[in-house]
């Protein structure tokens, strides 16, 4: 499996790191490596002094295609979870300064902790969901759907016309604002709407 990830598709996290707001979707990927999965531990990496979490919506691809048509791409997931987009922000500024690809900074072991995944029929309107993150019992990120520039089906749509989808795949869709360094002993929690769906401690 692989995990795609969005990168600036709300507009306010964009402008926190005065980022440019994109035309088109914005993507990366991090290896079946970075998965770090069932509440385990996130070691912090020795390489960064500045590790920020990214709290974002992630689609589990149901089955595999190519070149998806935007308005059947709402076939192509079933569930969705929350996961952290884990970013060395320190050597990620680096890498951008040289205008080098972010996978020092993006792809490290650990750097994609996804929670439980949940059927999206319990859901009246996948477009119009509340998400949000909570260190040591404290709300960091909060965010809504609704503010997303690129929906779950553009996503599909424009990253299947450069890489195709396989079922078990991942697609984080983006942070909202907020994002912010974690620290060893650090606890966190990721909910949609009320719902905690990932915990886990910071080693
Ligand atoms: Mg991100």
């Amino acid at each position: 499996m692989k995990i795609i990830c969005i990168g600036r598709n709300y507009r306010e996290h964009a402008k926190e790191l005065n980022n440019p707001v994109p035309e088109k979707p914005v993507f990366f990927m991090k290896p079946d490596t970075a998965l770090l999965q069932k509440n385990n531990p996130f070691f912090y990496p020795d390489f960064s002094n500045e590790v920020h979490y990214e709290t974002e919506i992630v689609l589990k691809i149901n089955r595999n295609g190519k070149h998806i048509e935007e308005r059947f791409a709402h076939k192509y997931f079933d569930e969705i979870g929350i996961g952290i987009d884990f970013t060395a922000r320190d050597l990620q500024a680096e890498q951008k300064k040289k205008g080098l690809p972010w996978e020092i900074a993006k792809a490290f072991d650990g750097a994609a902790p996804v929670g439980k995944f949940v059927s999206t029929s319990r859901y009246p309107d996948i477009h119009n969901l509340h998400f949000s993150l909570k260190i040591n019992g404290e709300l960091r990120q909060s965010g809504t759907t609704t503010d997303m520039m690129f929906s779950f089906e553009k996503i599909i749509a424009y990253v299947s016309q450069f890489i195709s989808l396989k079922m078990g795949d991942l697609i984080f869709t983006g942070t909202p604002s907020g994002v912010g360094p974690t620290k060893i002993g650090d606890h966190f929690e990721a909910f949609i709407e009320d719902e905690k769906l990932l915990e886990f401690n910071v080693k």
